[in-house]
């Protein structure tokens, strides 16, 4: 049986910047990868520039776009764009992306876990083919997480549907990030240049989700595009249990309003790791301390982002041209530079409001009890 003080299941962002954080402090682990080396992930690779500060390298390394500018357009016409002078946001292909986020850390490659047993003393995880004894198991494994599952760790989950294509670029340079809304119910539409690639794709609440609407605004013939389900955040009572705990999307920690989960997905395991620290340094087996340090530094704004996507999404065609404005834009994109957008700020603006259209779409949700 081989030993580690962690075992990390998953080598996307979550768990292989986890295993980084770890190695940094001095801690040992191992991670367990389904997937074989330069495995691809269904995702736009939008990552805001405020992930610089959570890498080992600066974005720029391995990044295909530097966006300047943010556009947004309702329905076919243009509401508002913005420039920027320096990146706000990087486009990146997640083949390469989380490829280069494993280099110089143990990963067991095309390995599956299957299960675990706690025992006094650690916990053994059984893959497809070892066993491993570790101090802690950590479920990095995303979107319908196996660890949870056999942790018993139970949540409500909440899908967001995304469908993406990346086609061929005409325009190698263009740097403009857009947005598309009002094509799709409770949701929005994207298309990100990345260099000779265009990534442009899709997503809604599951109930909205319409295949195909993506042809609806995008310049593409490409009806192939790869669905997948993004597991949104609501507050889970633990994202713990005993020796186990669950980073990124396999504890659902995905932006409520963008349904962006990279930026969250390490920012938690970096919580994580110095939770492990602490446990290891006192000689404790629980790691019950993390849900506090993510309801500090995580769960508030989340809260406020889930109230605005309520307030947003089904009033976007009452609403759209008092939220969706060069000044919002502005907002978005220098919260976007420092990588931690206020929710609650633009909440308490929105709610501060005297405009007649607001006051009715707050009202009416008011009655309906989703705020
Ligand atoms: C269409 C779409 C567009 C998106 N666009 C963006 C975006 O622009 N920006 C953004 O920030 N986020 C975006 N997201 C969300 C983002 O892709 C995820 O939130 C992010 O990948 C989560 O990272 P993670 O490391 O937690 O999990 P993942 O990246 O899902 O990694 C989990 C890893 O675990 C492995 N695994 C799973 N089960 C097992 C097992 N049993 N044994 C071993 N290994 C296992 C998987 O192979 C995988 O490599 C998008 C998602 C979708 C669907």
């Amino acid at each position: 049986m081989r030993t580690a003080t962690v075992v990390i299941i998953g080598g996307g962002p979550s768990g292989s910047m986890l295993a980084h954080y770890l190695c940094e402090s001095g801690v040992d682990s191992i991670v367990i990868e389904q997937g074989a080396h330069f495995r691809d992930k269904t995702c736009a690779g939008a990552l805001p520039i405020g992930l610089n500060d959570l890498l080992p390298e600066p974005l720029r390394k391995f990044s295909k776009t530097e966006y300047l500018s943010l556009s947004v357009n309702y329905r076919g016409i243009s509401i508002a764009q913005q420039f920027s002078k320096s990146p706000f946001m990087y486009g990146v292909e997640r083949k390469y992306f989380d490829e280069f986020l494993r280099s110089d850390i143990d990963v067991r490659y095309s390995e599956k876990f299957l299960g675990f047993d706690e025992t006094k003393n650690g916990i053994i995880t059984k893959t497809d083919k070892e066993s491993y004894f570790s101090k802690f198991l950590v479920g990095a494994d995303g979107v319908g997480s196996s660890v949870k599952r056999v942790a018993n760790i139970v949540s409500k989950q909440y899908f967001i549907i995304g469908e993406e294509t990346e086609s061929n670029n005409p325009l190698k340079s263009d740097s403009t990030a857009r947005i598309f809304l009002g094509f799709n119910k409770m949701g929005y539409g994207w298309a990100f240049p990345k260099g000779d690639k265009i990534s442009v794709g899709s997503g809604a609440v599951k109930r909205s989700f319409k295949k195909g609407t993506l042809l609806k605004f995008a310049k593409t013939s490409d009806t192939k595009a790869n669905i997948f389900p993004i597991s949104i955040w609501q507050k889970a009572e633990s994202i713990t249990k005993g020796r186990v705990a669950l980073v990124g999307e396999a504890a659902s920690l995905v932006d409520p309003f963008t349904a962006a989960g990279i930026y969250s997905g390490i920012a938690s395991a970096r919580i994580l790791s110095r939770v492990i620290n602490k446990s290891l340094l006192n000689g404790n087996a629980l790691l019950e301390g993390y849900n506090d340090e993510m309801e500090k530094s995580m769960y508030q704004e989340f809260e406020y982002a889930r109230l605005l996507s309520s307030i947003f999404y089904p009033f976007l065609w009452l609403t759209k041209g008092l939220i969706v404005k060069e000044s919002t834009l502005d907002m978005l994109i220098e919260e976007a530079e420092t990588g931690n957008l206020s929710y609650k700020s633009v909440y308490e603006r929105v709610t501060n409001s005297k405009h007649l259209q607001l006051r009715l779409a707050l009202l009416f949700l008011k009655l309906i009890k989703r705020i």
